[in-house]
């Protein structure tokens, strides 16, 4: 452990680092730091740095609020875009309990011990993210929805300042050790997308953080606001945090089979059983705002509909047509405000689940869904996501695996931010019912 602390040391030497961001996650997925001067990595290091956890959304208690963030020295990252006079570096963190234990509310600690689970039985699991985001231009230095571009899908547009903050954006990020994969203007004007080469679930999570805040400054430092907020626009479509799924097992795709049906193995099917047996609670993890609600309808390509295919777009999990090493399931409801580190925990446990017992995947639907009317879909056994919040909420706090894989701290947590969340926007007056309600009554 010291000769790594040691070569974490001179390495910050080397590159002339000057302050150092200890990062990691609040409970609803926002990334949190604390800056250090280099000096004092060496005690963050071998101590910890402690921090009081009390006002971090879903962290501590009043009461034993003391907590301390440990850096995993395997994150280490120069900040491409830090001044190179006064270089900045960041690491992620683990965050323990002054008693030394990993605590119970750290999501990324969450995520591992559902990888150690997995990987007793042998399986890895990857995932690759699809980043959809809007950049929109700031009005007196105020975020606004006015549109910078009028693009849509893959368009290329020269001289765009939204073009810029995308180029720059894969540019630092490869620096920072991202692969990534695609990047392209999407279907809804100023709505852009970085596609991420699947890699290690923990890994992944903390790159899908460190690319919100790489999008966040970079297009700020472009006069333009990114957001992930999935349907800051009603009309045009939202945009999602599709996540590319496989296991992988003995150094092979475990969800390949030349022989199986559509060549998907066993192993494929039942994994994806296990996330549609699931799903409404993961909705609550991979969907957790109000907003979330009102990009999972009809007419944008999101979904809407329980189901799977190997053929069609429109299905909740779709199975890409590349087979071999890239054979995946796409998990397309997932919206890009979900934490990273629960939402890929509890797709893990689901998908694990329907592994360890065989579940049984319901037929591929290869039909368009969204054509078919109510009566066919209740004929084929189709039935929706959670509409809201409140109702993914309820659907999580009744899943007992997934209450049990988060913990009874983050499960009491997330069932309060959800039912204050819900309360709130249930008595707020909308801008829809001034204009629906008052020239009427
Ligand atoms: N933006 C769409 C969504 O909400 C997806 C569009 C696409 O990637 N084809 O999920
Ligand atoms: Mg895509
Ligand atoms: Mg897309
Ligand atoms: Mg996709």
């Amino acid at each position: 452990v010291s000769d790594e602390i040691d070569a974490v040391l001179s390495n910050l030497e080397i590159d002339n680092v000057r302050s150092v961001l200890l990062q990691f996650s609040d409970l609803e997925g926002k990334s949190k730091n604390v800056a250090i001067p280099t000096k004092q990595m060496k005690k963050a290091l071998t101590d910890g740095i402690s921090f009081d956890g009390s006002s971090i959304q879903g962290f501590a208690r009043l009461e034993e609020s003391d907590m301390l963030l440990r850096p995993d020295p395997s994150t280490y990252q120069i900040i491409p875009w830090s001044d190179e006079k006064f270089r900045a570096a960041r690491f992620i963190c683990d965050v323990y309990t002054t008693h030394g234990e990993p605590f119970a509310g750290d999501p990324r600690c969450i995520l591992r011990t559902q990888i150690e689970k997995a990987a007793k039985l042998g399986y890895t699991f990857n995932v690759g993210p699809e980043m959809e985001f809007f950049l929109f231009r700031l009005i007196d230095g105020h975020a606004s929805v006015n549109l910078q571009d009028h693009s849509g899908y893959f368009d290329q547009t020269p001289t765009d300042p939204g073009e810029d903050v995308r180029r720059d954006l894969v540019i630092s990020l490869s620096e920072m050790g991202f692969n990534i994969e695609a990047s392209h203007h999407e279907v809804a004007p100023s709505q852009h997308e970085i596609d991420f080469t699947y890699g290690d679930a923990l890994g992944m999570a903390d790159k899908v953080v460190t690319f919100k805040f790489a999008a966040k400054t970079l297009a700020l430092r472009r006069g333009l606001h990114a957001t992930f907020m999935p349907k800051p626009i009603f009309g045009i479509n939202g945009s999602g945090m599709h996540v590319n799924c496989s296991l992988m097992k003995d150094g092979k795709n475990a969800f390949f089979d030349p022989n199986g049906d559509h060549q998907l193995s066993d192993t494929a099917r039942h994994f994806i059983a296990g996330l549609l047996k699931h799903i409404d609670g993961i909705t609550r993890i991979a969907n957790p705002t109000v907003n979330s609600y009102k990009r999972l309808i009809p007419g944008y390509e999101a979904p809407v509909y329980v189901g799977w295919s190997a053929l069609n777009r429109s299905a909740l999990i779709r199975v890409p047509s590349s087979r071999g090493k890239s054979t995946r399931a796409e998990l397309r409801s997932p919206d890009p405000t979900c934490n990273p580190y629960l939402t890929f925990a509890v797709m893990l446990a689901a998908g694990m689940d329907g592994v360890i017992n065989k579940i049984e995947p319901p037929e591929n639907i290869d039909k368009n869904i969204f054509r078919m009317t109510p009566a066919e879909r209740a004929a084929e056994g189709i039935r929706c996501l959670p509409w809201n919040l409140q109702e993914a909420n309820n659907a999580l706090m009744q899943d007992e695996l997934l209450c049990s894989v988060l913990g009874e701290h983050v499960v009491a947590q997330i069932n309060r931010i959800g039912e204050l969340e819900w309360a709130d926007y249930s008595r707020a007056i909308t801008d829809w019912e001034i204009k629906r309600y008052l020239p009427n009554y």
